[in-house]
């Protein structure tokens, strides 16, 4: 048997290597770019990254931060992508263990790293990144725990016997999905009218119809608070320390996802504490 440290050790790596193809994705997606070809080279000078100087985060240290061949500087987003995703796939080893439910949430933090970038970089959010992520949180559904409850409680009113599990956690994908998706649109299909300006995308929408299918009804709701609070607070700051005007056009989608993130690892006692609200009354 290998020991937990072991576990988590290969999650971590894992993660580091997932997180140098995500930083592909993420400068790639946007530009329409092939994600598989060709091989990385230097932004400056073309030159081909070789295997050696392509290893995560230490290939960075090593050449510290600049291209072997020219001396340009390599953005720091690198790493930190990197160093990221094999945090969050440990943290999912550790939260999950050994399971298809941490297959599930390393695939979601993964999607989450690419939106959250390419949001802050270009305030884009891809379909191609919202669809497959989307498709992939109902297949998903299928095979791991109804993540949310929700289905259970409706199911038990309106079924003498519940229905399998699978079917109440394709029902929770699909209502976190419906009112993710659904909230969004009518907060961005408001603004308009009210003001006339686009104030969020359709991006954020379907961000969250992604994420929404990933997290079911409540850790939903609980994304969307926690968003909004992380923008208002972090917007405010940015426009603050920056001195950029009120129409700075803040990535509302980055801090969706950061507080997915959140809400997945550390949202479980606020949910149990809100389900047992409900429970008592
Ligand atoms: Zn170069």
């Amino acid at each position: 048997m290998l020991s937990g440290a072991v576990i988590g050790g290969i999650a971590f790596v894992f993660g580091l290597a997932i997180g140098s193809f995500l930083n592909v994705c993420i400068l790639r997606i946007p530009a329409g770019k092939s994600i598989v070809l060709p091989a990385s080279a230097c932004t400056k000078c073309g030159t081909p990254i070789k295997p050696w100087d392509n290893i995560p985060v230490l290939s960075y240290l090593i050449l510290r931060g600049k291209c072997r061949k020219c001396g340009t500087k390599i953005s720091p987003m690198y790493p930190a992508v990197e160093f990221l995703t094999g945090v969050l796939f440990l943290l999912c080893y550790l939260a999950f263990g050994v399971s298809l439910i941490t297959l599930k949430w390393s695939i979601f933090s993964a999607l989450i790293v690419v939106l959250v970038f390419t949001d802050i970089r270009e305030r884009i959010l891809p379909d191609l990144v919202n669809f497959t992520g989307f498709a992939l949180g109902l297949v998903l559904s299928l095979f791991t725990p109804p993540s949310d409850g929700m289905a259970l409680w409706l199911a038990g009113r309106v079924f003498a016997f519940p229905p399998p599990r699978p079917v109440l956690s394709l029902i929770d994908a699909l209502l976190g999905a419906a009112f993710g998706g659904g909230v969004l649109w009518v907060i961005s299909e408001g603004y308009f009218r009210l003001r006339g300006r686009e104030g969020m995308g359709l991006g954020d929408v379907k961000m969250m119809l992604m994420a929404g299918a990933f997290l079911g009804l409540r850790r939903t709701i609980l994304t969307i608070l926690g968003g909004s609070l992380l923008g208002t607070v972090i917007g405010l700051a940015i426009i603050i320390i920056k001195r950029k005007g009120t129409d700075y056009e803040l990535p509302f989608g980055a801090f969706l996802g950061a507080a997915s993130l959140l809400v997945v690892f550390f949202g479980s006692p606020v949910v149990e504490w809100y389900a047992s609200l409900l429970r008592f009354r």
